[in-house]
């Protein structure tokens, strides 16, 4: 069977809420050189943690394969992510293989640990841009947030390699944790508009179950909003397109925008049209979500693409997931999985 990738309304998949499936983001290593607290904590990631055999990954012929039939059930853009995506070996090869798949939009998310070596072979792989989380400008506060030792002006020469590539726009993502880093969210503000980069704020997210996160601990984004208006005016901008995440707000004197995702204070579930892959090959319909769907024993077992596309587009139909928006009545805890390996 010949696949047309086509983003045709006819194929868009739609789940049990009216939502289409649009993005689809794929972890493509659950490793990480990082112990960022929120989200792979030391104690729990230490040196005795069983992290998947290089078998267990989904390789690069089968990475390409299903981000090609996902393409034929609507999905217009793909963020490879992780864990840390540019300590996959061969990366460079993959973003080859999946830049020659028509009308689709490749991104990857990176700590930018690696990003000054890689940065010019990516985008002669074909990647197109970047997002390289950051957060803080601060050597102690950043250090003691990666918890790795690792200096901001190394991931600030990612930055300029990056952008030094042509992998623009540079977004940068900055996880906000109440009394960790909220110091950092002005002067990160300040610095990125003077570059012409674009700064999102995140809020912290329960996701996983080793963070110990506490809702006391999320800094909200109206809050951070209001912390950097009163400094630098800002006004509300519209969307770029539906669905997006980020909530747009530029700065009054043209010099520039910022996003807040706020997908704690304000969820935005009803508008979510995200798949994720993880690295073994798991197909997750939410990010909280505690079970995923096999698509690697498909692969592996010699399921035609017809099968395949059956199988996702009916993990799709049934999606009914909205945890952000009902998070507050969750009664039961939920046995969630590590955004490391699902794919932040
Ligand atoms: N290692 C890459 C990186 O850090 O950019 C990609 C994977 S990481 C899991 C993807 C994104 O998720 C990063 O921007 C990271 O800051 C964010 N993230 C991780 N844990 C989070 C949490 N508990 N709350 C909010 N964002 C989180
Ligand atoms: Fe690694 Fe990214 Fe998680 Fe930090 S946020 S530990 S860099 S995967
Ligand atoms: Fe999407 Fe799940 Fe997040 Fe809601 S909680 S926005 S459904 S990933």
């Amino acid at each position: 069977m010949t696949l047309i990738p086509t983003a045709n309304p006819a194929t868009t998949a739609r789940d049990h809420l009216g939502r289409p499936l649009r993005d689809l983001r794929i972890s493509v290593t659950d490793r990480c050189n990082f112990r960022c607290v929120y989200c792979m904590p030391k104690e729990k990631f230490g040196s005795d943690y069983q992290f998947l055999e290089r078998k267990a990954l989904l390789s690069f012929e089968e990475i390409t394969r299903l981000a090609r039939l996902f393409t034929t059930l609507g999905i217009e853009k793909i963020r490879l992510t992780g864990g840390e995506p540019l300590v996959r070996r061969g990366i460079e090869q993959l973003i080859a293989m999946l830049s020659a798949i028509p009308c689709l939009d490749l991104t990857l998310t990176t700590n930018g640990s690696l990003l000054a070596k890689k940065a010019a072979a990516l985008r002669a792989a074909g990647l197109k841009r970047v997002t390289v989380s950051l957060d803080s400008l601060d050597d102690a506060v950043f250090k003691a947030m990666n918890d790795v030792d690792f200096p901001v002006a190394k991931v600030l020469e990612g930055i300029d390699a990056a952008a030094a590539a042509g992998l623009t726009p540079v977004k940068i993502n900055m996880v906000v944790k109440r009394g960790v880093n909220e110091h950092s969210i002005l002067p990160m503000a300040k610095f990125f508009r003077e570059r012409g980069h674009i700064l999102r704020f995140i809020e912290y997210m329960d996701v996983g179950a080793t963070n110990g996160w506490r809702m006391d601990e999320v800094v909200s984004a109206r809050e951070i909003v209001d912390m950097i208006s009163r400094e630098l005016p800002l006004e509300p901008a519209d969307a770029n397109y539906s669905g997006e995440v980020a909530e747009r707000w530029r700065y009054k004197d043209g010099s520039g925008e910022i996003g807040v995702i706020a997908s704690v204070t304000q969820a935005f579930c009803r508008d979510c049209t995200r798949a994720r892959i993880s690295t073994e090959g798991q197909l997750y319909t939410c990010l909280f979500a505690t079970a995923g769907h096999d698509l690697r024993a498909l692969l592996r077992g010699g399921a035609s693409d017809e099968a395949l596309l059956a199988k996702i587009g009916g993990v799709w139909s049934a999606r009914d997931d909205r945890y952000s928006e009902i998070r507050g009545r969750q009664t039961v805890p939920l046995k969630k999985i590590e955004m490391s390996y699902i794919g932040g």
